[in-house]
């Protein structure tokens, strides 16, 4: 079939279709055990690659993540984005907690602080906006106070169905399921299409599992599997540091944000962080990163932070971001065929046919999550499921997410 410039035909998803329902997820992270999950929900059977000897230990191996969407000052599809994921992972939540015990999170609520120019004027275009209550309430300095039960002396943007989690709890429940095969220690380092089927082999190219469909969910290391794949995606490191909660921030009752975020006391301990670090793509532990948190913490929340125990480094590691912030959730493309069939586009021929996208046949990402993973991973892997399970979603969030729109804006701009 043939469409104009206008369908964007470069992000149609065919009907998929397979002759069994089998996939191999790689990597144990969010990604992931998210991606298995919807898969398993809708009757397939996983086989979950992780070559750590633990699930969650690396971007996905924080103590305790915030869950919260971000908002923008007007509506936008960022906004969107971050606001369907949210809601849609609230509602999983409560669907895992249900048969779940040991998900450990805390619904207790996220402030955003107005704690500079930017935010406050943030504050002020979302308060003319007229959300409803239960999602998100503008307060003032004293009802800030209030909410927190900390001294905070800033007006906030308050989620009340925020709040956090942490993220091994939250893979461990996505992943119990008896169609689920987990591999640990196991490192998927090449792939190899025999017939029908993708073969995943490990670094002397032993067979290690193979399906029709795999989905590439392997963080900081994704360009080991799509290295041909043209995906632009960054490095940032990120360090959380935690303290030994005292009288006085035992108080805190919600999780806050400011330049970062700070969590109530967990366990008896605060988290709070993180750093942000531009291509730097190893993980290690850093003390200057703490004295960084430190300082960030004591600038926005001096008395608290001034009352808090024992500090010490809490985890390091790689999150992966996109040139554009949107995570890449969908089909791999051909990029041959896209080279041949829309090498023009950036003439704009409004007239002219072009054929819907061809991809290479059951390989899929799900990976560039960022700094908010824990609250879209969900979305995203819905989608990916959707995309999977022959669908055909088309709208303009699914095109946000699509794994050749790089490769399109390049083709538009005659730059490739
Ligand atoms: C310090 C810090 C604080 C954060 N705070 C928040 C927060 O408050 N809220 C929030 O929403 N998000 C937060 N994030 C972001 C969030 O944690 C990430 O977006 C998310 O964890 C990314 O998940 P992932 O599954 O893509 O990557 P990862 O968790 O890194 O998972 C990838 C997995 O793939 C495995 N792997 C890689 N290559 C292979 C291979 N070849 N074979 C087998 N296995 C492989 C790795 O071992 C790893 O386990 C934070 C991140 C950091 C680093």
């Amino acid at each position: 079939m043939s469409h104009k410039i206008a369908d964007k035909p470069w992000f149609h998803y065919p009907a998929f279709s397979w002759q069994t329902k089998r996939a191999v997820v790689i990597g144990g992270g969010i990604a992931g055990c998210q991606s298995a999950w919807h898969l398993l929900q809708t009757g397939w059977h996983v086989t979950l690659i992780e070559r750590h000897k633990k699930l969650a230990t690396e971007a996905s191996g924080n103590l305790a993540g915030a869950i919260l969407p971000k908002m923008t000052a007007l509506e936008s599809l960022g906004e969107d984005f971050y606001v369907q994921a949210f809601r849609y992972t609230l509602k999983q939540l409560e669907q895992l907690a249900a048969s779940h015990q040991h998900l450990h999170y805390d619904l207790c609520g996220v402030l955003q602080l107005a704690h500079n120019a930017r935010e406050e004027k943030r504050w002020q275009a979302l308060q003319k906006r007229g959300f409803e209550d239960d999602f998100l309430q503008c307060l003032n300095t004293a009802q800030t106070q209030q909410q927190s039960g900390i001294h905070a002396p800033y007006k906030s943007v308050f989620f009340p169905q925020g709040g956090w989690i942490n993220p091994a709890s939250f893979c461990k429940a996505l992943i119990d399921h008896p169609n689920c095969c987990v591999l640990l220690e196991s490192e998927a380092l090449n792939l190899k299409k025999v017939k029908q089927q993708w073969q995943v082999l490990d670094n002397q190219h032993h067979l290690i599992a193979q399906a029709e469909v795999i989905i590439m969910s392997s963080g900081k290391d994704i360009k080991q599997l799509t290295q041909y794949n043209d995906l632009p995606i960054m490095p940032v490191l990120g360090q959380t540091t935690q303290a030994n909660a005292s009288a006085t921030s035992q108080k805190l009752k919600t999780v806050i944000g400011h330049e970062g975020y700070l969590t109530p006391a967990i366990n008896g301990q605060h988290i709070f962080g993180a750093t942000f670090e531009r291509d730097k793509n190893q993980a290690i532990i850093d003390p200057i990163a703490d004295k960084t948190n430190q300082q960030q913490l004591y600038k926005y929340l001096a008395e608290f932070s001034d009352s808090l125990g024992k500090i010490e480094s809490s985890h390091a590691a790689i999150r992966m971001t996109t040139p554009d912030r949107f995570p890449y959730a969908g089909a791999l493309i051909d990029r041959t065929f896209y080279n041949n069939n829309y090498a023009d586009i950036h003439q704009g021929k409004y007239w002219k046919s072009y054929p819907s996208a061809h991809y290479q046949k059951g390989l899929f990402i799900l990976a560039g999550l960022g700094s908010r993973g824990l609250t879209t991973a969900g979305y995203c892997a819905a989608l990916l499921a959707d995309i999977i399970n022959g669908k055909q979603p088309n709208d303009k969030i699914t095109q946000a997410l699509h794994a050749g729109r790089f490769m399109v804006k390049r083709l538009k701009q005659n730059s490739h």
